[in-house]
């Protein structure tokens, strides 16, 4: 049965959720307006919008400094963020969650505060080819001031991992082992419960890059069996500058803070400073509090719809979105592993994905041409750049034809 035959899901009524996204009525350049620029950023549902808004209009304080009745209303909607992200991804326990900025905060954090105390001149931390930079750059960084290495193992020509690649490189000298949950270039899986089995047995703490997974799938970090797992939260519907740090409980007891300031410390004296319990004691300064509302409201709204039902309508869309493009002559998909994300990369022959990415979004289409902040994984398919559709539960059908329509007439223009 291929994709245009599937039965639709019943119980998933796409245009009822559209109408919880304002910005997906509206137009771009007099066209309406197709967003496949998912990975870079979600939009947001107007819970989360009013959430944030209505924080301003009638909570607003600072956390965990006033006794009056709007600064414990501000702290217990900051903290009740963390209960709910602790329950989204089935932490032990809420003190495990570092609430960040986002990913790179997060693996920052990991980098200065774990690695970097622990490595010594020819240790080594491991990575893949695959990933982001947020995922990359902060262990080169802390490797060199260590006098490590940072490794990298490969990946194949449909973008999978070789995972007995990864396994073999789990060597004594690994400090840190790290991977994607799911890549943001080409949408792979990544076995990342047979990856933590392997580093366990090695005794190697694994950090999973889960910013491109959370949107997506249901995610248990317990079962996952990892020791670090980072996300962003303006890929999961909730407002820029969110995120958190998901560490077991021993590694941030163990961990020294990162960042010095007030909400962090114990009490401050000049003869030696004491610090708060994690995850308080990673949480320096004034947090972003409406943000956090804002992704406790997203939690609640990703609830609602359940995920069952967004990962069988994304996958649909996926199939769907990639049979149509294979219809596109000289199109080059980059990336075709077996399990996927809705995200496809791809380029078109004699033609520049960014010019072909400007002259889409004169058509309404919102796509991301560029490296992805992945440039290792540019490096290996040998491009400097690719188109990325990437999807979410709130695109349709119709949307992925009236995108390959647009790129037709686009292409036929550079040709
Ligand atoms: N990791 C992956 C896989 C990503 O896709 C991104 C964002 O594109 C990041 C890390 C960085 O996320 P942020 O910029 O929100 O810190």
């Amino acid at each position: 049965m291929n994709a245009q035959t599937k039965p639709l899901p019943t119980v998933f009524d796409v245009q009822r959720i559209r109408e919880d996204f304002p910005l997906l009525s509206r137009t771009v350049h007099d066209k309406p307006l197709i967003y496949f620029d998912n990975a870079n950023t979600s939009q947001k549902p107007l819970s989360v919008i009013e959430a944030v808004s209505n924080h301003y209009r009638e909570h607003n304080a600072n956390v965990s400094r006033a006794v009056h009745q709007l600064g414990e209303e501000a702290t217990a909607a900051y903290e009740g963020a963390r209960d709910k992200l602790a329950r989204f991804i089935n932490a032990t326990s809420r003190n495990e969650l570092v609430l960040t900025s986002g990913t790179t905060q997060s693996t920052n954090l990991v980098a200065y505060s774990y690695a970097l105390p622990r490595l010594q001149p020819g240790d080594a931390i491991l990575t893949t080819v695959m990933e982001h930079h947020a995922n990359i750059v902060p262990w080169q960084l802390v490797a060199a001031r260590a006098g490590a290495t940072v490794k990298a193992a490969p990946i194949d020509e449909k973008g999978e991992l070789i995972v007995e690649k990864y396994i073999e490189m789990l060597t004594p000298e690994v400090k840190l082992a790290c991977v994607t949950h799911v890549s943001n270039v080409l949408g792979t899986v990544n076995p990342v419960r047979e990856i933590a089995r392997e580093c366990r047995k090695r005794g190697i703490p694994l950090l999973v890059d889960g910013s491109q997974a959370v949107p997506h799938r249901p995610v248990d970090v317990q079962a996952l069996g990892c020791d670090f797992y980072a996300l962003t939260g303006h890929k999961m519907l909730s407002p820029t500058g969110t995120g958190a740090l998901w560490a077991r409980k021993e590694h941030l007891e163990a961990m020294p803070p990162f960042f010095g300031g007030g909400e962090m410390i114990r009490e401050v004296r000049f003869d030696g400073t004491t610090f708060a319990e994690p995850p308080h004691k990673f949480e320096a300064g004034t947090p972003n509090i409406a943000g956090f509302v804002g992704l406790g409201a997203a939690i609640d709204y990703y609830a609602s719809v359940g995920f069952e039902a967004i990962h069988a309508w994304e996958q649909q869309l996926l199939t769907y979105a990639t049979e149509r493009l294979r219809e596109i002559p000289g199109l080059r998909l980059i990336g075709e592993a077996q399990e996927k994300e809705p995200v496809i990369s791809f380029l078109i022959e004699g033609a520049q994905a960014t010019d072909l990415a400007t002259l889409l979004d004169l058509q309404g289409v919102a796509v991301r041409s560029g490296h992805h902040c992945a440039h290792p994984l540019m490096q290996f398919f040998g491009v400097p750049a690719t188109l990325r559709a990437s999807l979410a539960f709130y695109n349709t059908r119709e949307e992925v034809d009236a995108f390959v329509t647009a790129l037709l007439k686009v292409r036929k223009l550079l040709m």
